[in-house]
């Protein structure tokens, strides 16, 4: 079938691209040794440091997201030690997976795919561990199978309480800069993120922001790493260079994209997804349909998982609405496989585009015979409701 006009592209990243962004993209391609060069790199570290308000040191690899996590544990950990990592979803599980590979020992949280990390949890394990065998906590903010964001400030909390000295390792991929993140304030040892989800680039680039504490430790970790190794990069990075070739025209994308952030104000970023992600859950509501997420406090506001009724295959929702309205939406990974599927509402997006995917995900649902409310409608109603003012925060659904 030829479908005109935009795709709509609703999977909870990779998201849309800013025009302004592919422009800045588009040009030739410069000399990553010369001094143009150091001056974009010396900008946008900078600009990365600014807009995430952290003196640490910004990694920039040439990665996906993936490929900055494993770096966040080959740098700071050794063959054998013990981690602490949640078990959230899928992501938390492909953590768990490099993690093991890699030779570490893992204690693995369970978690039922609905909830965020623990903090009580995490309280028991860690108060129980007076000798320190744990060397790390991970824990992924905002878990993109499942729609959950976990309270890091929590966590945080109650390893300084306990004292516990293990580095606090943060997946940020989908939450940074679409979701209150705080990098200094919450002590995170090294938090990880992407490219292609709140920042509005294509895939490509992975980020680790590493506390003092991290360098540190990545002095007395044991693990080999050659390409991935923090030293060489951050030694470069002070003349605004790369060790090995930078993506040069995800750079001046990168620049943009910090541009965009800045001018919008990132108090006011985390607004809009709020409310986006309110009216969303408005129309799963009014459509009839279950929120993964069970407690409302821990729903996410950059993508919404909708459970589908039993009998009904998720995957045939998002077949028909892909071939009928070109609109593609998240897939139920892993046990959650046909199960549920997943709108993203997160990075260059509006209020109009909204509209367009819960018209597009309202009308997939009627093909398939989904008996459903007025989604559409609801969500409307709360956008245009005079006290869901564009600046406030979004009440959380109780
Ligand atoms: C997208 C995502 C990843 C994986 O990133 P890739 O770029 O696909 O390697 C990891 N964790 C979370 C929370 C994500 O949203």
């Amino acid at each position: 079938m030829i479908h005109t006009g935009r795709h709509f592209l609703q999977i909870p990243g990779p998201t849309n691209v800013p025009d302004r962004v592919l422009r800045a993209m588009d040009r030739p391609v410069i000399d990553h040794r010369g001094p143009e060069f150091a001056i974009l790199g010396k900008e946008i570290l900078a600009g990365m440091a600014a807009i995430f308000a952290t003196s640490s040191p910004v990694i920039i690899y040439t990665s996906s997201g993936t490929g900055a996590c494993e770096a966040s544990l080959a740098n700071t950990l050794s063959p054998g030690d013990r981690v602490l990592i949640f078990e959230t979803g899928h992501f938390s599980a492909i953590w768990r997976q490099i993690g093991e590979r890699l030779g570490l020992a893992v204690t693995y949280i369970p978690g039922d795919w609905r909830r965020g990390a623990s903090a009580a949890e995490a309280e028991a394990r860690l108060r129980a561990d007076s000798s320190h065998v744990f060397k790390a906590v991970v824990v992924v903010h905002n878990e993109t199978s499942t729609g959950v964001t976990s309270k890091i400030a929590e966590l945080r909390r109650v390893m300084n309480q306990l004292g516990h000295p293990a580095l606090l390792i943060v997946d940020a991929i989908s939450s940074l800069a679409s979701i209150d993140y705080r990098h200094d304030e919450w002590r995170v040892d090294v938090m990880v993120c992407g490219s292609q989800k709140g920042l509005m680039l294509p895939p490509g680039i992975g980020l680790n922001v590493v506390s003092a504490k991290a360098l540190e430790a990545s002095k007395r970790s044991r693990f080999p790493r050659s390409y991935f190794d923090w030293a060489s990069i951050i030694a470069a990075n002070a003349q605004g260079f790369f060790p090995y070739t930078p993506p040069t025209l995800m750079m001046f994308g990168l620049r943009e994209a910090l541009a965009l952030l800045r001018e919008e104000g990132l108090e006011n970023v985390f607004a809009r997804h709020a409310r986006l992600a309110e009216a969303t859950r408005c129309a799963v509501v009014a459509w009839g349909l279950e929120i993964l997420a069970t407690d409302p406090r821990e729903r996410s506001n950059t993508l919404t998982a909708i459970v589908v009724p039993e009998g009904v295959d998720a995957d045939v929702i998002r077949t028909t609405i892909l071939e009928r309205f070109d609109m593609s939406l998240g897939v139920g990974l892993g046990k959650l496989k046909g199960r549920v599927f997943r709108i993203g509402h997160l990075g260059s997006f509006n209020e109009l585009m909204l509209a367009a995917t819960l018209c597009g995900v309202q009308m997939g649902l009627r093909l398939c015979d989904v008996p459903i409310g007025d989604g559409v409608g609801a969500a409307l109603e709360f956008l245009t409701a005079p006290k869901s003012g564009a600046a406030q925060r979004a009440p959380a659904l109780v």
